[in-house]
């Protein structure tokens, strides 16, 4: 299945993610996709299978998931874990000891300590960058540089890299750059289409959409790592349940409604802080002074539901996240209910203190995930807080 419609033409991203890569169940015709809650699949005979054998390695309901996964964000292979950490901790068992990878200072903590805490002491070498200043990157190539590992826009602050300069100077060295697409989602950006190797989402954000459950992606067309990326992830186990795969193929069917509602949503909420008086800075990749805006309109068709500011005064943060009401005080971003995160403790809680404020990450530093309630409601919140 393509996306093809039956006259032929293309189908529009909208269409196909309501649709997904089977749009029904062809044995039953069933419109959702059945859930294979199954361990492991019975052979007719010694040298004949179904394709299926035990579920770590395949499952039907997650085969769905990875080729719709493959089909939105434009690759051919799709890989679904279990968490987003999952598939990151994956894509770099691509490289070995001894290999150099250049990664955007300012990402998901998680992602930090991974790389610092775990692979770093099995000799992977990692230089921090702000991968939003090319040169930066330049300066920091070495002969064994094997990856680039970018978010953009990146997390908490919204500096936005060039992903197709950074493929082409990377691949120049023979190298791969991968991107983590977790913040626009493929209904806003698609880096494979840019000249990515490989895009990483955290499923649990605007792929499932409702802060309900975990998952995680890889999407490449890269032929030549597509059997050890599918043996890393039979080898590891880190592969998705089956009834999370659906959950997955359930909350993509309504991804193209709820990112533009959650744009619409955060750029209501960046206007509105912007001006307030107990506010210094709103980053948002959505302001036409935002200083990649023309960079960011060029590579993503959206801004996707992020905003992140500074107070002016560091003992307002305890007093807003007490106050606030409809917006939850609660990690993670991505789904319909608003979230607000004090990253400083939370999700960038791992990264050392130097590092976390070279990078912008201080007590003053809200980030707002921007659900899809009413965006008047949303305001209303912010300001009684804000008080
Ligand atoms: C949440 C997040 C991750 C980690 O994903 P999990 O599903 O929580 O394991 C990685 N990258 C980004 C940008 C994230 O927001």
């Amino acid at each position: 299945m393509d996306n093809q419609g039956k006259s032929g033409a293309a189908l529009s991203m909208d269409s196909v993610l309501v649709h997904g890569a089977t749009p029904f169940d062809p044995v039953t015709g069933a419109i959702s996709s059945p859930i294979y809650q199954n361990a492991t699949f019975r052979h007719p005979g010694l040298g004949e299978s179904t394709g299926f054998d035990y579920t770590r390695a395949i499952n039907p309901t997650r085969t769905e998931l990875e080729k719709t996964l493959a089909l939105i964000e434009h690759g051919r292979h799709g890989l679904a874990f279990a968490t987003g950490m999952g598939a990151i901790s994956a894509i770099v068992k691509l490289f070995k000891a001894g290999d150099h990878l250049i990664v955007s200072e300012d990402l998901y903590g998680g992602t930090y300590r991974l790389f610092n805490e775990y692979y770093a002491k099995y000799g992977f070498e990692f230089s921090w960058v702000d991968t939003s200043v090319f040169e930066r990157i330049e300066e920091n190539l070495r002969p064994r540089t094997k990856a680039l590992f970018i978010e953009t826009p990146s997390n908490p602050m919204m500096k936005v890299s060039d992903i197709a300069r950074c493929a082409e100077l990377v691949h120049s060295r023979g190298g791969s750059l991968i991107v983590d697409n977790t913040f626009l989602s493929p209904y806003f950006q698609n880096p494979l289409d840019l000249g990515a190797d490989f895009v990483i989402h955290s499923g649990t954000k605007y792929l499932s959409g409702h802060n309900d459950t975990l998952a995680g992606f890889i999407v490449h067309s890269r032929e030549d790592a597509a059997d050890e990326l599918r043996n890393i992830q039979k080898s590891e186990g880190a592969s998705l349940a089956p009834f999370d795969s659906w959950l997955l193929l359930r909350g993509i069917k309504t991804l193209a409604l709820r990112m533009k509602r959650h744009e619409s949503n955060a750029r209501a909420i960046a206007f509105r802080l912007r001006g307030h008086p107990k506010v210094e800075k709103v980053y948002y990749t959505g302001f036409e002074d935002h200083p990649q805006y023309s960079l960011s309109c060029n590579q993503a068709r959206g801004h996707s539901g992020m905003v992140s500011f500074y107070l002016k005064d560091a003992a307002d943060v305890a007093v807003i996240l007490k106050k606030i009401s409809l917006i939850l005080f609660a990690e993670s971003l991505g789904g319909v209910e608003s979230l607000i995160t004090f990253p400083l403790v939370q999700t960038h809680g791992a990264i050392p203190e130097p590092m976390r404020l070279a990078a912008g990450v201080n007590d003053r530093l809200l980030r707002l995930s921007a659900g899809i309630e009413d965006s008047g409601d949303l305001i209303a919140d912010l300001e009684a807080a804000l008080g």
